[in-house]
């Protein structure tokens, strides 16, 4: 019984090239398929899980891809020391029903000088952008290319990653690209703590007090629910829940239109909000956000 059940199971394909993404996704598309995609840097959890389940929908081909963009990586971040665990998390993409992983090599993506960059001004230098210039210009140009290849009718993203989701919307949207783009939510541990690749640079310890920024936004979320119209007032909450945290060094805690991520004061000020949050739990530099609507 388990080894047809396992021989029944359609076999995940997989490529480095370009060319060989485009012909899978031309011969669905003949066949009728819609395909949908899920861009990824690996180092595979449920949070991309739940991308690919969503993805997977009725009839759809699924592409899946790993890439570690050395283009969205600053001088002095993460990008050597990033877990690259690609054995299990081929296993994983195929279990969750992945038709095609795409596995590009950095020269697929950027042949020998390259400039063109992909940027979304306004958006792409605020919040995570301050802190990470040249951030998302990486991970713009990156998913251009990527969704120059795939042509996929839906890119499916992560609300983890809210701003980024702002960011690549509005690109698709500036740029007329025939993507759909949808959001999933969050993923987290059952503590609460937003599944991310960063969580396994925690220690024990660390790991314990990583808690904090969902701690810290269930406090904004009760501040908002009970009427708090300032920003500040929501922020200081945050703040004084992180006090109980010695490990956590905040990065920012920001209040912002979720739409335009411009600042906000009067938490009515805009029909949308996003809490968002990012600090370094030791060596890990961790996000996380709340949307939020007033009534
Ligand atoms: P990454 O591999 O970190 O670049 O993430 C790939 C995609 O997975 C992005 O769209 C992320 O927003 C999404 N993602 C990452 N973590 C989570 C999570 N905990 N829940 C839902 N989606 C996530």
């Amino acid at each position: 019984m388990r080894a047809a059940i396992a021989s029944r199971a359609p076999a995940m394909r997989r490529t480095t090239s370009p060319a060989r993404v485009r012909d899978a996704v031309a011969r669905w598309r003949a066949g009728g398929k819609a395909v949908a995609f899920v861009p990824t840097m690996g180092a595979i959890h449920a949070g991309h899980l739940s991308l690919v389940v969503r993805a997977r929908g009725t009839g759809r081909r699924v592409v899946a891809s790993i890439f570690v963009n050395p283009l969205q990586f600053g001088p002095g971040e993460d990008f050597g020391r990033y877990p690259r665990p690609i054995a299990r998390d081929r296993r994983l993409l195929a279990a969750a029903g992945v038709d095609l992983l795409w596995e590009p090599r950095a020269g697929d993506l950027y042949p020998d000088g390259h400039r063109t960059r992909v940027r979304v001004p306004g958006l792409d230098e605020v919040l995570e952008g301050a802190s990470r210039p040249g951030h998302f210009e990486g991970v713009t140009t990156v998913v251009l290319k990527l969704l120059d290849v795939v042509t996929p009718d839906v890119l499916w993203l992560g609300q983890k990653d809210a701003q980024q989701a702002v960011v690549l919307e509005r690109m698709v949207r500036d740029l007329l690209l025939p993507v759909a783009v949808k959001r999933a939510p969050t993923v987290r541990e059952p503590d609460g703590l937003a599944l991310s690749s960063r969580n396994a640079y925690l220690s024990p310890a660390e790991r314990a007090q990583a808690v904090a920024l969902c701690r810290g936004l269930e406090a904004a979320r009760e501040s908002l629910e009970a009427g708090e119209r300032s920003a500040a007032g929501v922020k200081r909450r945050v703040r004084a829940v992180w006090r109980g945290f010695p490990l956590v060094r905040e990065d920012y805690v920001a209040v912002v239109d979720a739409r335009t991520l411009a600042p906000v004061r009067d938490t009515r000020g805009a029909r949308r909000l996003l809490v968002a949050v990012a600090a370094a739990v030791g060596p890990a530099r961790l996000i996380d956000n709340l949307e939020w609507s007033p009534r």
